[in-house]
């Protein structure tokens, strides 16, 4: 039915020695799927030494024959993209066509990275002296430990690690107990097609006790981290007093700017399928819908009813087009959101309750008439709730959208190429998006400003996180 669970270390799938376990559920049903084993710091210590050996071995392939291994996996992802995709809707509760997508977005990521880790240059720098040769050469960073989360379970955990590898370096990850099986199913790929035993290492336990233990590591020389502000920083904080670098891909709480030179109706339609779009748990989801006052009415009655007519259901239904949420804490907190909400104030124009008392299903919902003191005006929502928010001066919306410390993804919807123009420019965020959904390619860089971290992942700059530029002078 579903899948084993096994930790990877060393080349060899293998039963963690920990103490603990924990049991995976469905989310659509709120049943056992298996148990997950725990690893042990002795574990933790063979993947260590693993890692390290992986890194010797690896950072000696040449680029072109890592390339030729990144190829053979992606191919074998995408021939499991099926089986993976099942086990992926089973744990984390995604309709199976988005699990489906997202197996083989990471088919693409792995593609990608195989070719751009080939054109990893370095420069010449012209010499004072004759003779001299001033060069800079791109080094892997050494071995990663990585911290990948559940909300995309595959696409989390292969940025990370088709980046570190294209970049020549190791990586032990620490992908999420929630929904271990996809993970494992993406990291069989890898091993099938020949990545040699130690460069890849797959580990689950307590996420704290695994970080403290690997982060400050003399082993591990890089950090990547996706998932809350609150652990990001803290996981930052203990990166940068042992002198490691890190990558932090943070949460978001994304503003849409509807000016009113455009098709309401269309644009609704657009981003009501993005905001619901694994029911809304998306660090770059579309979440504080800034409408303009002219079209704020056709806006949100449109947005209402795409709300109102989603179905939603069992992830393997292939009538389902929103999942359950992918655990019960998200359903109280997204049930908490709405009745502070509605208690300062706001209005519901649909949703706004859980569904049923089997799984973790929540009504897809639109709020409207929010005080700024609302929890969601400010709080990442992380679940299917969009706030519609009027506006009427340029000036205001982008003050209004930049207020908030979170700096993700932005979008806008505008035909005025001078305001377009203006609000790429104002806005503070990592990626501003301008009258289409255009963000989170393999080619292209994803990553925050301010609370929502800093380092990419995709595009050229998700490979130079992994890498270090050595200066090296040579007269003679
Ligand atoms: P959480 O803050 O407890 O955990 C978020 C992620 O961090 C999980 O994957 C968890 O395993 C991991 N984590 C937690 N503590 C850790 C530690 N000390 N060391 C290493 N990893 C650790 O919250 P949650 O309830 O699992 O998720 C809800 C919140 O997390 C959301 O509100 C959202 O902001 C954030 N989140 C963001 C993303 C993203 O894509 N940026 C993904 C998942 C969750």
């Amino acid at each position: 039915m579903y899948t084993s669970l096994e930790h990877y270390i060393d080349g060899a799938w293998v039963k963690p020695s920990g103490s603990k376990s924990q049991e995976v559920m469905n989310p659509a049903k709120n049943t056992s799927l298996g148990e997950l084993g725990h690893v042990s710091k002795g574990d933790l210590d063979k993947a260590l030494a693993a890692v390290d050996k992986g890194f010797k071995t690896w950072r000696k392939v040449s680029a072109f024959e890592r390339g030729k291994i990144l190829r053979k996996a992606a191919e074998l992802v995408r021939a499991r993209a099926d089986d993976i995709a099942r086990v992926l809707t089973l744990e984390q509760g995604k309709v199976v066509a988005e699990a489906k997508i997202e197996v083989l977005a990471a088919a693409d990521i792995i593609d990608w990275y195989s070719g751009e880790g080939q054109r990893a240059y370095g420069r010449i720098i012209p010499a004072r002296a004759d003779g001299v040769r001033n060069m800079v050469i791109l080094e892997p960073i050494g071995p990663v430990a990585g911290f990948s989360p559940w909300n995309f379970p595959v696409t989390q955990a292969v940025r990370k690690i088709a980046a570190a590898l294209a970049a020549g370096c190791s990586i032990i990850i620490k992908c999420p107990e929630e929904t271990p099986g996809s993970p494992i199913g993406l990291i069989r790929a890898f091993h099938d097609a020949g990545v040699p035993a130690g460069v890849i290492n797959l580990v689950y336990g307590v996420p704290a006790e695994i970080s403290e233990y690997l982060i400050p590591h003399p082993i591990i020389r890089k950090i990547s981290f996706t998932g809350s502000v609150p652990v990001g920083k803290h996981l930052n904080a203990l990166a940068a007093s042992h002198m490691k670098r890190a990558t932090m891909e943070l949460g978001g709480h994304s503003p849409v700017l509807i000016f009113d030179d455009i098709d309401p109706e269309g644009v609704a339609t657009m981003m009501g399928a993005m905001k619901f779009r694994n029911a809304g748990q998306v660090c770059v989801s579309p979440t504080r819908f800034f409408v303009h006052e002219k079209v704020y009415d056709k806006f949100v009655g449109k947005f209402a009813d795409i709300a109102k007519n989603l179905k939603v259901g069992d992830g393997l239904d292939p009538e389902s087009k929103m999942g359950p949420l992918a655990n019960p804490r998200r359903v109280n907190a997204i049930e908490a959101f709405v009745a502070d909400a509605q208690d300062k104030g706001a209005k519901v124009a649909a949703g706004g309750k859980r569904i049923g008392n089997q799984g973790n299903f929540f009504q897809p919902t639109v709020l409207t008439d929010l005080p700024e003191n609302a929890r969601i005006m400010n709080e990442e929502p992380f679940g299917p709730v969009a706030v519609m928010l009027r506006f009427k001066e340029t000036d205001d919306v982008l003050t209004r959208a930049n207020k908030l410390p979170y700096g993700l993804a932005s979008y806008a919807f505008t035909k005025d190429a001078k305001t377009a123009t203006k609000i790429a420019d104002a806005l503070e965020s990592g990626m501003v998006t301008i009258n289409h959904f255009g963000i989170a390619l393999p080619e292209t860089p994803f990553g925050g400003v301010k609370d929502s971290g800093f380092g990419h992942e995709g595009g050229i700059e998700g490979l130079q996180v992994y890498m270090q530029a050595k200066f090296v002078s040579h007269l003679g």
